[in-house]
Order: C-alpha cells, then sequence, then structure tokens
C-alpha cells in the first residue's frame, strides 16, 4: 500500500512521529513524505524530523509566509502534481492546517482515498481557520480516525452516518509520540538545568484570534506579566508569529522568554512545571499526559472532555480570569486517572484498519 503523508506544521510532525514508526514496521506499506513548508524554521521543523527520527520527507514544497488563499492554493497545486507522479491507494492529513485541507482537497479531486487523523473535532468557533480546515476535510475524507469519543459523536450529529465514510475511535497518535518520547527525554535535554528551573509556569501563547487582536494580546501580556512578577515565574518558548506581533502591537512580555523548543525539551519542561498555560491544541492534552493542570487562553476548546474532568479551564482572553485561575489551578489536585485519549496504541489502530 501506498500512502503520502502530507504535514507541514509542528504539531503534524509530532503526530506523524508517531504513526511513521508504525507503518515503518510493515513491509506492505510504502510511505512517502510530503512537507508542504508551511513551519520552515530550524526550531519549528528540522529539530523534530532529526530528534524524533521522521523519515526525511521525499518533497519539500517551500510554501510560506503566505496569506491563507495563497498558500492553500499553491500548495493544492504542488500536492496535486506529486499525486499524479506518484499514483498512491491513499492519502493521510493530520489535524486542521492549510496543509491538511489543501492534501485532502488535491487527493479527492483525483479520486484518491483520504484518512483524516484527528477528524470530528470541533470548536464551534467558525473564525477560527482552523474549524474551516477541520470541518471541510472530514467532509470529504474516506477514514475518519477520531482520537475521542466527542469527536465520533460530533460527526454523528453532522450527519455522518448517513455518509459513505468510515469512522474510527482510534485514540490519540500525540498520546503515542508522548509516552513514546517521554522515556527519551530525560537524557536527550538538558533545558530544566540549563535554564536553573525550579518551581514555573509553562506558556505557550500563538494563536491568530490571540496574536492579531492588540486588545486580547494585551490582555494576556498583562496577565501573564503579573502572573510571573507575584505568583510564579513563567517560562514561555516564543512561537515567531507572536514575537512578530507583540513587536507590530508595542507590547512587552516580560516573563523567561525563550526560542521555540525541541520535543525533548519540551516534554521535560512539561514533567518538570507547576501548571501549563497556553492557547495551544495539542499542549492542553500533553499537560494532561504530564498530569499537570491547564489554563487555556481560548474562548472555546476542541478538547472538552478536559474540562469536563475539572484539569483545564477556559479564560478566553481576560487578565483578571488568567490570573484568578492560575492561582486556583496551581494549588488545585487533580484526578488524572482517566483514560481519554486511548492507551498509546492509536498508531496501531489507524494502521491496522487501513490495512
Ligand atoms: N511544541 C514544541 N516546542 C515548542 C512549542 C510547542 O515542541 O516550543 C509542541 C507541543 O508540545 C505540542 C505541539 O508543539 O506537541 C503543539 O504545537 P502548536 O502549539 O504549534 O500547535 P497546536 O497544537 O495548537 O495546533
Amino acid at each position: 500500500m501506498k500512502i503520502i503523508t502530507v504535514i507541514g506544521a509542528r504539531p503534524q510532525f509530532i503526530k506523524a512521529a508517531a504513526l511513521s514508526r508504525e507503518f515503518a514496521k510493515h513491509e506492505h506499506i510504502e510511505e512517502i513524505i510530503v512537507h508542504t513548508g508551511q513551519h520552515f524554521d530550524a526550531n519549528m521543523s528540522e529539530v523534530f524530523f532529526e530528534e524524533m527520527e521522521i523519515p526525511k520527507p521525499s518533497y519539500n514544497l517551500e510554501i510560506n509566509s503566505l496569506s491563507h488563499g495563497a498558500m492553500t492554493g499553491r500548495m493544492i497545486e504542488g500536492i496535486e502534481e506529486i499525486l499524479l507522479n506518484e499514483k498512491p491507494d491513499l492519502l493521510l492529513v493530520y489535524g486542521d492546517t492549510n496543509s491538511t485541507i489543501a492534501g485532502a482537497l488535491a487527493a479527492k479531486k483525483l479520486h484518491i482515498k483520504v484518512a483524516h487523523v484527528e477528524a470530528g473535532l470541533r470548536s464551534f468557533n467558525m473564525e477560527m481557520p482552523e474549524e474551516i480546515n477541520r470541518i471541510l476535510t472530514d467532509r470529504i475524507s474516506d477514514y475518519l480516525f477520531c482520537p475521542t469519543d466527542s469527536a465520533v459523536n460530533n460527526l454523528k450529529k453532522e450527519g455522518y452516518d448517513s455518509l459513505d465514510a468510515t469512522i474510527v475511535r482510534t485514540g490519540d497518535v500525540m498520546q503515542d509520540a508522548a509516552l513514546f518520547y517521554a522515556q527519551k527525554s530525560k537524557e536527550k535535554s538538558t533545558i530544566i538545568s540549563q535554564l536553573g528551573l525550579q518551581k514555573f509556569a509553562l506558556a505557550t501563547l500563538h494563536r491568530a484570534e490571540n496574536t492579531d487582536s492588540k486588545e486580547r494580546l494585551s490582555q494576556l501580556v498583562e496577565g501573564l506579566n503579573e502572573i510571573h512578577e507575584t505568583i510564579c515565574p513563567v517560562v514561555l518558548p516564543l512561537h515567531p508569529r507572536t514575537k512578530a506581533k507583540l513587536a507590530a502591537h508595542g507590547l512587552e512580555l516580560k516573563v523567561k522568554l525563550i526560542d521555540p523548543v525541541g520535543y525533548f525539551d519540551m516534554i521535560e519542561l512539561l514533567k518538570n512545571c507547576a501548571l501549563v498555560m497556553t492557547d495551544s491544541g495539542g499542549l492542553q492534552k500533553e499537560a494532561f499526559f504530564f498530569r499537570k493542570n491547564c489554563v487555556t487562553m481560548r474562548d472555546q476548546t476542541e478538547w472538552v472532555e478536559l474540562i469536563e474532568n475539572g484539569v483545564n479551564v477556559l479564560i478566553g482572553a481576560d487578565k483578571k480570569k488568567l490570573v484568578e485561575s492560575t492561582r486556583t489551578m496551581l494549588n488545585k489536585s487533580s484526578n488524572f486517572d482517566v483514560n481519554l485519549y486511548g492507551n498509546g496504541n492509536a498508531s496501531v489502530h489507524i494502521v491496522t484498519e487501513l490495512l
């Protein structure tokens, strides 16, 4: 079986690390990786391929730093050409980025089967580019691999039972990756001693909905600065988008800023922190995998089971709520002994299904 995997952004590299390792165990499967180039900086892309031993991409389209339309359009064109040459049996995409929808659209119009990993997730906020990408990708996919029960339910509510698509609740490939790389991170990463960290909160901030709006960004910056000064040191690997937007809006984050880190460093930060504050999708779950409470700087989340289990709270972009919830969540002892995302064998499940 010849599979083309299209990836382009940091969380997709991490998910592909888990599934590609599983593909490699099967001699009937040939995986060809296409990197769209959406994330291209060394510490947002290369480091993951090297550290996580993801197979080198056979193609790199080097498409980045364009508007949504231009980026998606050029990706469709590039991926279509590869599909015509390679004639795969299946195209596989992850998540909710422009690379995801571009890959799915290019393949579907050539009558090539499409598998969507992380299908069925919804934030119910159609202003998020990610929401548009995931809904459209789901609709044209033949295999919908859902990480959670709520993802399966979302598809059912949208009438997917009557469509000619296979829906499987596989668990989350990100859990596979976290479990696998967590065994190696301690010997591979020195970040905790390097930064001299004791008790600290780990933060990330990069979503367009937060960084594009000066009002939202300044609320969050003020809240994080206050937490760093009065509650607990905050360590924040700064996404290039946020760096540019802070400068454009004339805002200053006075926390411990570091460059984006590789996955081993990230796991060590997660293992050792007291709390996670984020607007990332992936990091909300990783906080749970590493048994940390999470304060989410968004109005909605696709990972509703975290909220239902009390390990995550949504604070929107409200400075006061951010500070108050941080205090509460730092002192809350939560129950992490619930199985929300599978047993770390989502990749096995997906490969079995495809075979
Ligand atoms: N991540 C990382 N280094 C960083 C920031 C994030 O390795 O400096 C990882 C993080 O652990 C998670 C993934 O990148 O696995 C999430 O990526 P991001 O926040 O960019 O995207 P999202 O999950 O929101 O789509």
